[in-house]
């Protein structure tokens, strides 16, 4: 790896106290309320934040409302188009300083933040593409006499975008993309264990022109999400976290008729064929899970591998993950770092725990990390399960840590069976230099997404979403900014 300079403290952090973003004015919550936001590495005080409650959230509404009939209004699509180069432009310049930010907020290594650069700037650009490629269409119909019809393509109006914690930029500027392209206004809430580089985010917006209103910060806990969720003048929620609070977003949603997508959690099926290229599937299955602390939607956590190379592939891949190099973020050459939060430590090693007392084996790992290095810090061992099967608990619930349950397979049609027999579906790997299995796999996994010798691939213009439980609805790809536009039909009688 080639040595990266590790940025000075980030300037937003001089500020003791972090304001929430309204209207382009950086506000405490009405009530005076703050909340904590730590450094998962150390336990050390980041900044208190603003705790917006249910009054915030409808000032940020109304406030977002009148923006949708303000200056914003009356842009032209390459007005908004050079605005959002403007800030891709910005984001890349700061991009040392955001990426700082969600290291010292999230926990994860600053050579992993540091790289989602490409990715933030790639995002914004081609949704700035988009902006000028909004069209409804004529349509020629059957009625009766001269009439004319056709669609047009609106702006759906103020959303409200909720998101987690494990990729905070990256996820505050998917959530921005559409919205700007499209004309919305946007009221965004990022987690409270990470709230820091979305509030940095909305003021590079105002520095690119985005004109106040348009995009607000409301920092806060669960009870501002649901207050958001509720609020009547919220036209769309773009929600991304767990398949709990998913559901009770689409509940609250359903009275005032909201339109929704929600992009949710899963349990990812990693599956290794005897003829795949295994000097390449062995780093990849271990960073399948084990990159972010495990704390990605889409993670490979149930590892198949067929039966005739399991022996060989495990003791590989048990290998490999020891020689991971867990510790502190801010060292260029740590590769995994703590998870989010005391919370999230002990919700992981609960089901470590559990698969122990279900009869699973560590084949590497298991425990916290302590002593030297990992005192103040929330650092779990990267995990293998061995014997695992289909019933376990950590063979189907979502852990959202650094832990892997393997488990062994003989044929296609059993592995595709057993793969699908999850209520998720979000993404998925298969490993093989066979064409036909790999067609066949990718026919047959029910997820959002399958990779084929490779893993969590990502790009703007390549939709990602979930299946069955992991949500609805696509981010990215030419058709995602659709879910932020409404389609109203016009009939000219020309009689
Ligand atoms: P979470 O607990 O569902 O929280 C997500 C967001 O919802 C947070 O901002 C949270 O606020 C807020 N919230 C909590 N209760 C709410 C309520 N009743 N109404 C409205 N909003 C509420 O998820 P998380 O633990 O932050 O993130 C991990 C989960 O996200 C995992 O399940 C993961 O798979 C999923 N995820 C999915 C994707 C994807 O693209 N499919 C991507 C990343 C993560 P607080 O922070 O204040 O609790
Ligand atoms: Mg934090």
């Amino acid at each position: 790896m080639t040595m990266m300079t590790i940025p000075p403290r980030p300037a937003l952090l001089d500020r003791p106290h972090q304001d929430m973003l309204i209207g382009g004015q950086r506000v405490p919550a009405l009530s005076g309320k703050r909340f904590e936001t730590r450094n998962p590495a150390t336990g050390e005080l980041l900044a208190t934040v603003a705790q917006g409650g249910a009054e915030d959230v409808d000032r940020a509404v109304k406030t977002a409302r009148a923006a949708l009939e303000g200056p914003w209004r009356a842009m032209k699509p390459v007005e908004r188009q050079r605005i959002m180069l403007r800030l891709a432009d910005l984001v890349e310049q700061h991009f040392e300083e955001l990426a700082m930010l969600d290291t010292l907020d999230l926990g994860a290594p600053y050579s992993r933040t540091f790289m989602g650069k490409a990715r933030a700037v790639a995002l914004l650009r081609y949704y700035a593409g988009q902006a000028t490629l909004i069209a409804g269409d004529t349509i020629d119909n059957s009625a009766m006499g001269d009439v004319l019809s056709h669609t047009l393509k609106e702006p759906i109006g103020v959303v409200a975008a909720i998101n987690p914690w494990n990729g905070p930029i990256g996820m505050s500027v998917w959530k921005a993309g559409p919205i700007l392209a499209t004309g919305c206004t946007l009221v965004m809430k990022p987690a409270e264990q990470t709230p820091l580089s979305a509030l940095r985010f909305g003021e590079l917006c105002l520095e690119a022109g985005v004109p106040e209103g348009v995009i607000n910060i409301l920092t806060g806990l669960g009870d501002a999400g649901a207050a958001l969720s509720s609020h009547p003048g919220v036209d769309k929620i773009a929600f991304t976290g767990s398949t709990g609070v998913g559901e009770k977003i689409l509940h609250a949603a359903a009275a005032s008729m909201k339109r929704v997508t929600v992009e949710l959690g899963g349990k990812s099926p990693n599956i290794v064929f005897a003829d795949a290229d295994l000097d390449k599937a062995v780093p990849a299955a271990a960073m399948a899970v084990f990159a972010n602390a495990g704390q990605i939607c889409s993670a490979g956590t149930r590892l198949f591998v067929q039966s005739s190379i399991r022996e060989e592939f495990m003791e590989r891949l048990a290998a490999f993950t020891r020689t991971i190099k867990v510790g502190d973020p801010l060292d260029p050459e740590t590769q995994m770092g703590p998870v989010v939060s005391l919370v999230q430590m002990d919700k992981i090693l609960g089901f470590i725990d559990g698969a122990v007392t279900e009869g699973a084996n560590a084949l590497v790992g298991g425990a916290r990390m302590t002593g030297t290095g990992y005192d103040g810090g929330f650092f779990i061992q990267p995990t293998i399960f061995d014997n695992v099967n289909d019933g376990m608990t950590i063979a189907r619930e979502e852990i959202f840590g650094p832990v892997l349950s393997s488990f062994a397979f003989d044929t296609i049609e059993e592995v595709l069976q057993r793969a699908n027999a999850t209520e998720f579906g979000l993404g998925s790997g298969v490993w093989t230099r066979d064409l036909a299995t790999a067609h066949r796999m990718a026919r047959g996994i029910r997820a959002g997404s399958v990779w084929v010798n490779c893993y969590q691939m990502l790009d703007p213009g390549v939709p990602f979403g979930g299946y069955g439980m992991s949500g609805f609805g696509r981010e990215s790809g030419p058709h995602h900014i659709e879910d932020y536009l409404e389609t109203k039909a016009v009939w000219i009688n020309l009689d």
